[in-house]
């Protein structure tokens, strides 16, 4: 074939420019790609194409009351015949349908420990007029709920050796169980040391659950703190930011665990921090109260409380004055 021609409309054959080599025209023409077009980030083929990620489904099996200051345990049984496997500390986000039309969605970390996996267990602190809290505890055995997850982050500890000393306040003790059954009963053998914040005797709940693995493992202990205590109470009495700091004797080697209220938290932690804990050994997780900003007044108070000393504390330090200031340098000459 003549490619010269002007047969097949190719067009007649340029001539090369002079200094330049020929190139003939081109005949590979480019398709676009295969499949959906990529579409920028905003536009409405992406909203319409939205998944819902609240797509699981799990059905409630068990129902108990546990206290009457609105405190529940929810057992349900993964249905969607989906993979359901989860680290302790994660949490299912649970989505519902409001009367008013509306949506109302908020996250509850699991209870129960890996090995029960598809069912889970959640601890729900009824909140007075709070939308989730008080759709969970209307449900009935039976009902289905809509979900995601799990996810979240591993609470199981990284570094080999270390105690652990978990700290909760309300219905924040919930993966605290999760973790020890699951640790202590794959054969943790450091100390399990957790310490339970809760306001009055009648929030005292899941005794059987903590006293049954203080029995079954002695590396276990709990200690329950009463804010309002009846006289005849005899654990702890007050905060576990006032009852727990003089109880720890040395911080060395130890992971600190804070859930539950984020004033506890965060003050807790920049205690902590204070006396020399590596902030990469406070493992937080803020049930609500989460923009709540310290009060160096009560972060001082709690710092106060520590007995032990044995981590080097650039604070305390520099409280004794055992630090020298550097000198400015002076930028004039003699
Ligand atoms: C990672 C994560 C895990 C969580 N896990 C659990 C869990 O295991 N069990 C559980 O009950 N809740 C848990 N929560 C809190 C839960 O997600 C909801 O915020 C809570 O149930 C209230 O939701 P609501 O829709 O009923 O009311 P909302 O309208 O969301 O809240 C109403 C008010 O109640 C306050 N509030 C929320 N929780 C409490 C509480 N426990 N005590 C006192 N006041 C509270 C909120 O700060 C808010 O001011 C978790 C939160 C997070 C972020």
């Amino acid at each position: 074939m003549d490619m010269g021609s002007d047969e097949g409309g190719a067009g007649p054959t340029p001539e090369p420019l002079p200094g330049r080599p020929y190139l003939p025209p081109p005949d590979i023409f480019v398709f676009p790609p295969r499949g959906p077009l990529p579409v920028s980030r905003g536009a409405p083929e992406r909203r319409l194409a939205r998944v819902n990620r609240y797509d699981r489904r799990a059905r409630l099996v068990a129902y108990e009351k546990l206290t009457t200051t609105g405190t529940i345990r929810l057992s349900f049984e993964v249905v969607d015949g989906l993979p359901f496997e989860f680290l302790p500390g994660y949490f299912v986000g649970i989505e519902a349908d409001l009367a008013d039309g509306g949506q109302c969605k908020s996250p509850y970390c699991i209870v129960s420990p890996p090995e029960a996996a598809p069912s889970f267990q959640l601890l729900v602190r009824l909140v007075p007029e709070g939308p989730l809290s008080c759709y969970l505890a209307a449900l009935s055995v039976g009902d289905v709920i809509r979900f995601r997850g799990p996810s979240g982050k591993s609470m199981i500890p990284k570094e080999i050796g270390t105690e652990l000393v978990l700290v909760a306040t309300g219905v924040g003790v919930g993966p605290f169980v999760s973790l020890s059954r699951h640790l202590l009963s794959g054969g943790f053998d450091r100390p399990v040391r957790l310490y339970w914040g809760l306001r009055q005797a009648e929030d005292l709940c899941l005794l059987d659950d903590l006293d049954d693995l203080a029995a079954s493992h002695e590396n276990f202990s709990y200690r329950i703190s009463l804010s309002q205590p009846p006289p005849t109470w005899t654990g702890l009495r007050g905060r576990v930011t006032e009852t727990v700091p003089p109880l720890l004797e040395t911080l060395a080697g130890k992971h600190f665990y804070l859930v539950g209220n984020g004033a506890m938290i965060e003050e807790m932690r920049l205690a902590l921090s204070d006396i020399g804990v590596d902030d990469q050994l406070i493992h937080r997780e803020t049930f609500f109260n989460v923009k709540h900003r310290a009060d160096p007044r009560v972060v001082g108070e709690i710092r106060s409380r520590f007995v032990a000393n044995d981590l080097f504390s650039p604070f305390r330090h520099q409280e004794a004055g055992l630090f020298i200031p550097k000198r400015k340098a002076s930028r004039q000459k003699p």
